[in-house]
């Protein structure tokens, strides 16, 4: 046995070993298409090292050529499987580079087929005998070349660029494992490729004298391909091991959760990746009156009422698709055969590792909060106001048929819409963080407090309206309910009973000031005409240079002083007509007046931007009064207020309305303004009749009201404030009765 016999021959063997093992393990996982393209490039190494190893003790050309012509057979099957092999394992790799080197072969051993002897050789003239290490011969072929040796050579380079090109793509995927085949299998080709290669070319170039061995550079190719289908097997087995491990620790909690899950107060299931369900709780069972063999599967769906079950699976499949949460309410039968309304959450489950095992859910019975809701709603629906519930990102969730009449919108126009669209533009930007506000502070309140708020509707007018909110807290989260009251019709009586009482108060001023001068003219119209026509006769008298003169101008001037007492005394009378008054006393509530006035005057003051603030001192004693006159008096002093503060900017105009005990059984109510004050070389003056700084003033307003305090025995002052403006005060005596 010489030492080529042996090196061969141990080739040969090992190289079957290997294919006949990695046939056996294909045949295990058919689908392991690389193990079975492993075992024919080994088959086909052994094959061509069998030719090899015949070519190297061939006797004759004749025998030399007809080996080497066998020799196309394995080394076709050799190219093909690597290309398979190496685009299977890496799973990259161009098909067409791989395509065009197999097709090349292909062409190749076709060729092969009609030439003589071989596609390496035109002519194989003579054996040359080569004496190689130990003394031994073996036989070389020498000829002439066949040019058409070009087609494999062109087949081995695309070969290397289709394992170069994969192995490169395989690197750069950038894990660890996948690097680790790129360098060893990938690498092994392209090295023993190029060495194969090399060495062919230099036994052409006459370099080096040798046979042709392609057996030994692929033998390195086999172990390295070998190598990493072997570390896989092993790695296999080791994930086999610790998946049977998982399988028994799952096994292990699955039994914990089906303890867990029978005692929780919930109806529990849980179904498979087949959406199949796999398991029922008892909650659920007793619930339900079934078995678990009649609820597993699809079995569950029969307990569900006819009118939902569309719905539900519906629901159910389009979440299980996606992997997505759900929660959906559907009617399920009770064991008794009621339908109770249930609301079942379901949630997408996944094993440790991360991989997707199916749908877990809970099922809890909502009859009775649907009842709830129920009545709620109808509540909500029957309220005269128009109400409209709101979530907390701002969503209309429910309103009511009031709030089409107020708003204009319908139903659906309204639903599952921002709120933001019912506030009119100019509050719109700032209404959600209003709104966020308000739900970090859920209480019973008005919205909008001292100031005017309007609501917009569809067709972009602005309506006044009243707000009441009030937060709900359901199972569903937290929501507020919007109570809204249209107050178009409210506002309109209040501006129009405004312009009534300017009206009349104008009015009685301006028949005051008529009827004064009517009766001044008239009570004065006697006097002046007899002092007149006295004077004119005196005149007359003196002209004449009459003889009885001096008897009569006595008499006339008499008659002239006498005129001018009476006219003198007409206005004394006058004053006291004005002072007296018809006054019906009876006891007040000083505090409650000072509110009814402002009452009736809140529109005015809203329409003039007043922010008025009241204090009235709790307690104080009841006063005798005529309520008419007195309310007239407060009604003067606020309204001269409001003039005085006309020419301030709308958000200075600040009025304080007071009462309190003045001492010596007197109740005093000051009103105070931010006014432009009273010239204080004027003073002394505004309480004359008849004195005003205004242009359409009358001048009788304060003249009147001090006559009537005057009248209720009280007093009525003024004086500037230290800042600005002027604070009017009058007292009242308490009423003896509640003074004792
Ligand atoms: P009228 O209001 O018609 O002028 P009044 O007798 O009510 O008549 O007022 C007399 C004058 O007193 C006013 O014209 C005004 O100059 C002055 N006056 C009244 N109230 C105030 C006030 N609150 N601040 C400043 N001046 C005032």
């Amino acid at each position: 046995m010489t030492l080529v016999n042996i090196v061969w021959s141990l080739s040969i063997w090992a190289c079957l070993c290997l294919a006949t093992l990695h046939l056996v393990i294909w045949f295990q996982q058919t689908n392991q298409f690389a193990y079975l393209l492993f075992s024919v490039i080994t088959a086909s190494v052994a094959a061509i090292a069998i030719c090899e190893l015949v070519l190297m003790s061939a006797q004759t050309p004749q025998e030399y050529g007809r080996v080497m012509w066998w020799a196309h057979i394995p080394i076709f099957c050799l190219v093909v499987s690597t290309v398979g092999f190496v685009r299977f394992y890496f799973n990259a790799g161009r098909w067409w580079l791989g395509v065009t080197a197999s097709g090349l072969r292909l062409l190749d051993l076709i060729m092969n087929f009609f030439a003589t002897p071989n596609l390496d050789y035109k002519e194989i003239t003579s054996l040359r005998h080569l004496t190689i290490f130990g003394g031994e011969t073996i036989s070389v072929a020498k000829g002439v070349e066949n040019p058409w040796i070009k087609v494999s050579e062109l087949s081995s380079l695309f070969l290397l660029v289709f394992v170069a090109d994969a192995s490169v793509t395989l690197w750069r995927r950038g894990n660890p494992g996948e690097r680790r085949r790129a360098v060893v299998v990938g690498g092994a080709v392209i090295f023993f490729i190029l060495t194969a290669a090399g060495f062919s070319a230099l036994i052409e170039a006459g370099r080096i004298k040798a046979p042709y061995l392609i057996s030994l550079p692929f033998l390195a190719i086999v172990v390295a391909m070998g190598y990493e289908l072997s570390s896989d097997v092993v790695r296999a087995a080791r994930l086999a091991r610790q998946l049977r491990a998982s399988e028994a620790a799952s096994r292990e909690s699955e039994e914990r959760f089906r303890i867990l899950a029978d005692t929780a107060p919930v109806m529990v299931w849980m179904s498979g990746t087949d959406m199949l369900c796999s398991f029922f709780n008892k909650p659920w069972l007793v619930f339900t009156g079934r078995t678990m063999e009649q609820e597993l599967g699809n079995g569950w769906a029969e307990g569900i009422h006819r009118d939902d079950v569309k719905r539900c699976l519906e629901t159910y499949i389009g979440s299980f698709n996606a992997r997505q949460s759900f929660t959906m309410e559907y009617r399920l039968r009770r064991a008794d055969g009621d339908y109770r309304w249930v609301l079942d959450t379901g949630v997408p489950r996944y094993l440790p590792a991360g991989e997707f095992a199916g749908y877990i859910g809970s099922v809890l019975d909502i009859t009775e909060r649907r009842l709830a809701e129920e009545r709620f709603r109808l509540v909500v629906e029957a309220a005269p106001n128009a109400m409209i519930i709101v979530d907390t990102e701002g969503k209309i969730s429910l309103i009511n048929p009031q709030v089409e009449s107020v708003f204009g919108y319908s139903q659906e126009e309204l639903v599952g819409q921002p709120v933001e669209m019912l506030i009119p533009n100019s509050f719109r930007s700032e209404h959600p963080n209003y709104r966020q506000g308000y739900f970090a502070e859920p209480q019973v309140r008005t919205m909008g407090v001292g100031r005017e708020v309007f609501g917009r509707r569809k067709d972009g007018r602005e309506v006044p309206i009243e707000i009441g909110l009030s937060p709900l807290h359901t199972s569903a989260g937290l929501f507020a309910l919007a109570s809204i009251l249209d107050i178009t019709e409210r506002r309109r009586n209040e501006l129009e009973s405004a312009r009534q009482r300017n009206d009349l108060a104008h009015l009685s001023r301006v028949a005051l000031l008529g009827e004064l001068s009517v009766s001044l003219a008239h009570e004065l119209n006697q006097p002046l005409t007899a002092i007149l026509s006295n004077a004119e006769a005196a005149e007359l008298l003196l002209a004449q240079d009459a003889a009885d003169a001096g008897d009569e101008l006595p008499q006339i001037l008499r008659e002239i002083v006498s005129e001018s007492k009476r006219a003198g005394e007409v206005i004394r009378r006058l004053r006291v007509l004005l002072k007296k008054g018809d006054i019906r006393r009876v006891p007040l509530d000083m505090n409650e007046l000072v509110q009814n006035v402002f009452k009736l005057i809140r529109s005015d003051l809203i329409n003039q931007h007043i922010a008025v603030q009241l204090e009235l001192a709790p307690h104080l004693p009841l006063v005798d009064g005529d309520e008419v006159q007195l309310q007239q008096v407060l009604i003067n002093l606020v309204i001269n207020a409001c003039d005085a503060m006309a020419e301030v900017a709308a958000n200075g105009r600040r009025l304080l309305v007071s009462t309190d005990f003045a001492g010596e059984s007197k109740v005093r109510v000051s009103v105070t303004d931010e006014g432009y004050g009273i010239p204080p070389e004027k003073i002394e003056h505004i309480f004359d009749p008849f004195f005003t700084t205004k242009e359409i003033g009358t001048g009788l307003g304060l003249a009147v009201c001090r006559s009537i305090i005057s009248a209720h025995s009280g007093e009525l002052t003024a004086i500037n404030n230290p800042q600005c403006g002027a604070t009017f005060q009058f007292t009242v005596p308490a009423s003896e009765k509640d003074t004792e």
